[in-house]
């Protein structure tokens, strides 16, 4: 397994750093949330339970191993660590797993209606269609099996009534889907005042899906095709869209 960053300090920096940003951005609140990151085959540093995300320290940390049991740091790991691991174990590319309740994004969690898909060509690409994975109680070990079947082609997901997770080759990149993610529901939610919505046709939908092949970027929607890798049915949420029908 190559890592490209090995180094235990500069990754504790970068897990307060991105703890902040994650506060500053108002992208969680209290203790709510948590990140991990891979730092080896078996070793991976990973938030404390019930601390402010604004406010860690590097010392404030955990290391877990790939079973959850801890092997460094004076406070207890995250309860939602075994989601984190569920992520790891499956997904041999993601090095960083994110967990947050971003408030636009967890309203739509909350409400039952799926994020559009088909309006805004940066969110195609960058995240493409969401699954929801359904709701199990937040910290249950159970919630580790409930995303296992939403984890292929998508590095976002919503946990329905609680959330949301993104994952990624590193922090920096798993941070920046949270990001996106929320700012996307933020937009939606505007939309709905604003009454009205160009979609983009199918033609410029097709247009970024081919890009996207292209691009090596992972999309639910292209398991049909033949030039595509085929993985395990997505387990994804008939839930309705605020837009009405994505084309
Ligand atoms: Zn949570």
């Amino acid at each position: 397994m190559r890592f490209t960053r090995t180094n235990e300090q500069y990754l504790r920096r970068q897990m307060c750093e991105i703890g902040r940003r994650i506060w500053l951005r108002g992208l969680c609140a209290g203790c709510d949330g948590n990140h991990s990151v891979r730092m080896g085959a078996n070793r991976v540093l990973c938030t404390p339970t019930g601390m402010s995300k604004g406010f860690l320290k590097p010392h404030n940390l955990c290391v877990v191993d790939m079973e959850g049991r801890q092997l460094a740091g004076h406070r207890k790991p995250t309860t939602e660590i075994l989601m984190h691991l569920a992520i790891f174990k499956a997904r041999p590319d993601v090095r960083a797993v994110v967990h947050s309740h971003p408030p636009h994004a967890t309203a739509f969690a909350i409400s039952g209606a799926s994020l559009p898909t088909g309006i805004y060509p940066e969110v195609e690409t960058f995240l493409g269609a969401v699954p929801t994975v359904r709701y199990v109680l937040p910290g249950d070990h159970r919630l580790a099996r409930a995303i296992l079947p939403c984890l292929r082609d998508t590095n976002t997901l919503i946990l329905q009534n609680h959330g949301t997770v993104t994952f990624d080759v590193d922090l920096e990149q798993a941070y920046l889907k949270l990001e996106v993610v929320d700012a996307y529901a933020r937009m939606v939610l505007m939309l709905q005042q604003l009454g009205s919505v160009r979609r983009l046709t199918q033609r410029e939908m097709a247009e970024i899906l081919q890009f996207k092949v292209r691009a090596g970027l992972p999309d639910t929607r292209l398991r049909e095709r033949k030039d595509h890798r085929p993985g395990p049915k997505p387990q994804l949420r008939p839930g309705k869209s605020p837009l009405g029908t994505p084309p």
